[in-house]
């Protein structure tokens, strides 16, 4: 029972993690040539990822790496800025939730399985040729091996979908938007705020995180069309970038200029990935991988978890019957990533408001919560967060029959 999983982020470890549990032999391969450290972005841990973060006994570590954002700072150009607790946005939304950066996330589930799984950093799969009993696997740097199963988690841009399902066009589908996020100085030494700036059309987020030196910036913007570029053109993508913002005021100047300085640079279309079937023979894909509702607006980290947990827990009740197996994660976690789905187009309307209209509106009703008492200010930003409870009426299943002694 021996599994390449290819993606060493976050669906693919908490994948290894269940899978060593269930008694598979697991070799999660990365192509970046170590863990990476650098931060990230922030994600959220929503409800059902929480609970399978507890039940791997992580909820401590991961509570104590929290961003430990507490505010939001929504500023108007030429008027007051709104100050909102985002426990009265997210509180009744969400009981339980966690915002960590994805760097330390992954590291907490790496630290939590590299004494039974091996890591192999540095390489790539190059070719899959499946056969009866297994899949013979070649790298762009290592031997090549044998696997009964190979499952892809390598993220939106996957390179095991790639290579067994074909393009990525066919599946991904733009909802149209792009998003940009620079590692930045903290020149306005942000600590536990975040601070936002809503223009039709535009949103720009500044935050940074505990035990943070720098701070992240994020930029969304809508588009009608996709926009001509290259994905390794970075050049492009900043200039790109600065033609969206370059009628903003306030900080978005001073920030559009670290483009020239900043260490860390990722740009990106929103797209939701939408395919069939997330199997074809002996391999598998989980995680954005195979669904992403699209980076930042869908809560993909929580399903990313959920989807990990739900594809170890029905291969290993299956097996060796792997296509039950692989049937039974689709059918287990259609209905969550179609609510995603939904939930993550809404949000980018609302994160991105496209007239002055919806602006207003936006900065009226964080008003309108930040100000009311709190009772009536969690009733309120029910109505607008409810999609966000997708995630916490998601019922996980148990698989306690398969989870022999922990070692
Ligand atoms: C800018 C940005 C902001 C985001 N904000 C949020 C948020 O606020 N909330 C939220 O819930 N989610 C957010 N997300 C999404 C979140 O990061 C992903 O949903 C989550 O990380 C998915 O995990 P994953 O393991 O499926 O894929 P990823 O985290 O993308 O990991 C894929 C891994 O595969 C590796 N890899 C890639 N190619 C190969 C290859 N050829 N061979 C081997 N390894 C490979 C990558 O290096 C990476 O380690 C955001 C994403 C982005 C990009």
């Amino acid at each position: 029972m021996r599994v390449l999983i290819s993606g060493a982020s976050v669906a693919g470890p908490v994948l290894a993690y269940w899978l060593h549990r269930y008694g598979f032999e697991c070799t999660v391969l990365e192509r970046a040539p170590a863990l990476r450290k650098t931060g990230g972005h922030a994600v959220d841990l929503l409800h059902p990822a929480m609970d399978i973060i507890e039940r791997m006994g992580l909820r401590e570590e991961v509570l104590a790496k929290t961003t430990g954002t507490e505010s939001l700072t929504l500023e108007r150009e030429g008027s007051t800025p709104i100050d909102i607790d985002i426990s009265r946005i997210l509180g009744p939304a969400s009981e339980n939730h966690a915002e960590v950066m994805r760097d330390d996330l992954g590291e907490i589930f790496y630290d939590a399985t590299r004494a039974h799984v091996e890591y192999v950093f540095g390489d790539s799969i190059a070719t899959l040729e499946q056969h009866p009993t297994h899949v013979h696997v070649t790298f762009d740097h290592g031997d090549p091996r044998d696997f009964d199963l190979v499952i892809g988690a390598d993220g939106l841009h996957s390179n095991t979908r790639r290579i067994v399902f074909g393009d990525e066009s066919q599946f991904a589908h733009f909802i149209g938007g792009y998003l940009s996020v620079l590692t930045v100085p903290n020149h306005l030494d942000l600590s536990k705020r975040m601070v936002s700036l809503a223009a039709p059309g535009r949103t720009v987020g500044l935050y940074s995180a505990d035990r943070a030196d720098d701070a992240r910036a994020i930029f969304l913007f809508r588009s009608e069309n996709r926009l001509d570029y290259h994905h390794r053109d970075t050049d492009r993508q900043k200039e790109l970038l600065r033609a969206a913002f370059a009628d903003i005021g306030w900080e978005v100047p001073r920030l559009l200029a670290e483009l020239d300085h900043t260490p860390a640079f990722y740009f990106d279309e929103i797209t939701q990935l939408r395919m069939d079937h997330w199997s074809r023979g002996r391999v598998g894909l989980v995680g954005d991988a195979a669904y992403s509702p699209g980076p930042a607006i869908g809560g993909s980290t929580s399903l990313a978890v959920v989807g990990a947990y739900v594809l170890a827990g029905e291969l290993a009740t299956a097996w060796p019957d792997h296509e039950r197996g692989f049937t039974a994660y689709e059918r287990e976690l259609a209905d969550y990533v179609e609510r995603s789905r939904t939930f993550a187009r809404r949000m980018a309307k609302q994160l991105i408001p496209d007239t002055a209209g919806k602006v207003w509106l936006l900065a009226q009703v964080t008003r309108l919560v930040g100000s009311l008492p709190a009772g009536v200010a969690r009733v309120l930003s029910r109505l607008d967060t409810g999609g966000l409870r997708v995630h916490d009426e998601v019922r996980l299943k148990d698989y306690p029959a398969l989870i022999g002694p922990r070692g």
